[in-house]
């Protein structure tokens, strides 16, 4: 279908962008690279009068050190993000993800600021940036605020970033050294996960120091495996140890049951991905 007729700007500064929003209100809406807001739009599920392109504010793009972090700006495109040698020695699990995140066009399109804000809970980012202790750098009329991974996922779609705000970088403490691993079910390639397991760790000495997991599609926002992650602790990073660790993974979520599978499948999912994002992550540490 054709999207419903709208008007189009396209601001060369964030507090331009802001201006269009304030100006446009609910009848406003931003797009980044498209990949989601565009299917959106053609089937008609939602019909603004006004879409704010970002694709001219150069200050959105790439990926910088910023000390004990990384700052990549929310209109850096997948593709970039997953080949930047920053987040490969930082935060190797972001490309450990984006590895598996649809087909080589939506990652040269879709940008890693619109598919977090888009916050579909299949979304493959999702995970790692909670994992990673990620933070949400927002913009709006009254200045910048920064929002934690653990508050920004409100609920199915839906994330802090406020009707009048712009999410322009996402800040991602360095973890160096740690082994990552994404680990993601699918019937056929390109896909979005059923369910898709994000792990990071750090290993001392043959065991693991310090664990943190996130869980994609195991409920109407990312989830981190807390259960696991304390039951892995100071554990050998060992099968046996790694397995049993693992029969956790789905405590606390709230799994959907769809096409793809019933909640109970995604739960037995849950605990045997962990078990295997674990092992290999803990193998590349
Ligand atoms: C065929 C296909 C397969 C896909 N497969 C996968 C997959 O396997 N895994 C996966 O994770 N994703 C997948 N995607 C989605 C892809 O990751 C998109 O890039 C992503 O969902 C949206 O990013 P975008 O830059 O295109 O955002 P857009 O589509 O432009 O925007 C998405 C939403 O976010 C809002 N938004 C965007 N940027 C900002 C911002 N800076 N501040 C505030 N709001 C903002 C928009 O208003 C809109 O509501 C797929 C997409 C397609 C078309």
């Amino acid at each position: 279908m054709i999207p419903v007729a709208f008007d189009y700007v396209a601001p060369t500064s964030v507090e331009d962008a802001l201006a269009a929003l304030a100006q446009h209100g609910d009848d406003a809406k931003i797009i980044a690279g498209g990949q989601s807001l565009l299917p959106v739009l053609r089937m008609r599920l939602n019909a603004p009068e006004m879409i704010i392109d970002l694709g001219k504010i150069e200050s959105l793009r790439g990926v910088r050190d910023d000390g004990d972090a990384i700052v990549v700006g929310a209109m850096t495109p997948h593709s970039v993000v997953g080949s930047d040698p920053l987040v490969a020695e930082h935060a190797a699990l972001v490309a450990k993800a984006i590895e598996h995140l649809a087909d080589a066009q939506v990652r040269h399109r879709g940008t890693f600021g619109g598919a977090l804000a888009h916050a579909d809970p299949a979304g493959d980012l999702g995970a790692p940036a909670l994992a990673l202790g990620a933070e949400f750098v927002i913009q709006g009329a009254g200045g910048t605020r920064t929002v934690a991974a653990d508050d920004f996922f409100v609920d199915l779609f839906e994330t802090a970033i406020g009707e009048d705000e712009i999410l322009t970088a996402v800040r991602i403490p360095k973890r160096t050294g740690w082994g990552a691993h994404y680990e993601k079910f699918v019937r056929v390639a390109h896909q979005w996960p059923i369910v898709a397991v994000a792990a990071t760790v750090r290993v001392d000495g043959g065991s693991i120091a310090e664990a943190r997991i996130g869980l994609t599609n195991m409920g109407s926002t990312p989830v981190r495996a807390r259960a696991v992650e304390d039951a892995l602790a100071g554990q050998p990073a060992t099968e046996d140890a790694v397995r049993a660790a693992a029969q956790q993974a789905a405590a606390g979520t709230d799994p959907p049951s769809d096409l793809n599978g019933a909640a109970d499948y995604r739960r037995h999912l849950a605990r045997v991905l962990t078990r295997r994002a674990v092992l290999a992550a803990a193998g590349a540490a």
